[in-house]
């Protein structure tokens, strides 16, 4: 029988996530605030759980994954009323848990403390190979890739927890994902995934800040692009997100802006960012700036923007010509 994993949040990302697992066997079963999330992934042949807490007493389940878009929906997931941490003593099913979400690295620790507090059903503590834990291993464990990396299932996972659990997780993570890599301790999946987006944010507001100045001094954005790919301005936002309508295929740029990574959730990210420099004493006089420009985006073209629109909405730049 194929191994039964859960999945709480199945948007842009989860859903595609949750479709390489039915893709590669595994037997998925989903939960979603959204019934329209829901239907979609029923109809790709996933079961259906009503409460995250539901979902955690199913018998037969191995592994859960969240992906989910806020530290507060992270904390009711686990921590709520229907979480999955409301079950009474020992009638959690799955051994492992895994966080994808890009929450505070903070948050992640709580969990793992949390999670070693809980107690397994003991079928599960019974079956279990080697010496048997009575608690579920916590990993956090956000991507980078974007929906492209989910759908693709190239995504790279950065991996906070004990080393016993992400051996334990390489199965499922390797059929999402291309690459996993152990960062340390609770948190340090998150951690590393704040500095990346850091760079992210911040790299993507340069380059749509160059391409709108080289179309405004007459330059073809194709052509200016070309350039950048082949030269030193060369980046992730350039080569494969281009913010330009009408340069790549396949691109939110392409689609109106949607479908992608929205402003809203780059906005959470740097917050983030700016507030776990707070902790540490770190200057993020970059991260401020760009912070401030996908609020603006955020604010004038609606949250669910992709953050790419920065292009357009914000410097004012134009799609390219289709013949041109
Ligand atoms: P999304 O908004 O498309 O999806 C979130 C899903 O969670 C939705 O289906 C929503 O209904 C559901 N949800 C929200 N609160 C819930 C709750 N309390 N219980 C159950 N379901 C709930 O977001 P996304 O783009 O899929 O991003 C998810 C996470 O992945 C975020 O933390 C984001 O920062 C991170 N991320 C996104 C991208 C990207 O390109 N979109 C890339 C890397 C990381």
């Amino acid at each position: 029988m194929p191994s039964l994993v859960g999945f709480i949040g199945i948007g842009n990302m989860g859903a595609c996530m949750a479709r390489n697992l039915l893709a590669a066997g595994y037997r998925v079963i989903v939960c979603d605030r959204s019934p329209k999330a829901v239907a979609a992934l029923q109809q790709a042949g996933a079961l259906q759980a009503e409460t995250p807490a539901q979902l955690a007493s199913t018998p037969g389940l191995k592994a859960l994954v969240t992906m989910l878009p806020s530290s507060a929906a992270v904390r009711e997931t686990y921590l709520g009323p229907t979480g999955i941490f409301s079950l009474p003593p020992r009638t959690l099913r799955p051994s492992l848990l895994i966080d994808s979400s890009t929450i505070d690295p903070l948050t992640s620790r709580d969990l793992a403390a949390a999670a070693a507090r809980t107690t397994l059903h003991p079928d599960v503590v019974e079956g279990a190979a080697g010496a048997p834990s009575t608690a579920p291993a916590m990993l956090d464990a956000p991507v980078s890739g974007g929906v492209g990396g989910a759908a693709a299932g190239t995504l790279t996972f950065m991996v906070g927890g004990p080393a016993e659990a992400v051996a334990r997780a390489q199965g499922l993570l390797g059929t999402m994902g291309r690459a996993t890599v152990h960062c340390g301790e609770a948190g340090a999946g998150q951690a590393a995934k704040l500095c990346n987006n850091l760079v992210l944010g911040v790299s993507m507001a340069g380059v749509a800040e160059g391409l709108a100045l080289g179309q405004r001094l007459g330059l073809d954005a194709r052509n200016l692009t070309k350039i950048f790919n082949g030269s030193s301005a060369r980046c992730w936002s350039a080569d494969t997100y281009n913010p330009v309508p009408g340069v790549m295929e396949g691109v939110p740029a392409s689609r109106e802006y949607t479908g992608g990574f929205a402003a809203a959730l780059m906005s959470k990210d740097l917050g983030l960012a700016q507030e776990a420099a707070a902790q540490c004493r770190a200057a993020l006089p970059m991260t401020a700036a760009a912070a401030e420009l996908y609020r603006q985006l955020a604010t004038e073209a609606g949250p669910a923007i992709d953050f790419s629109g920065v292009y357009q909405h914000v410097y004012g730049g134009q799609a390219v010509a289709a013949n041109s």
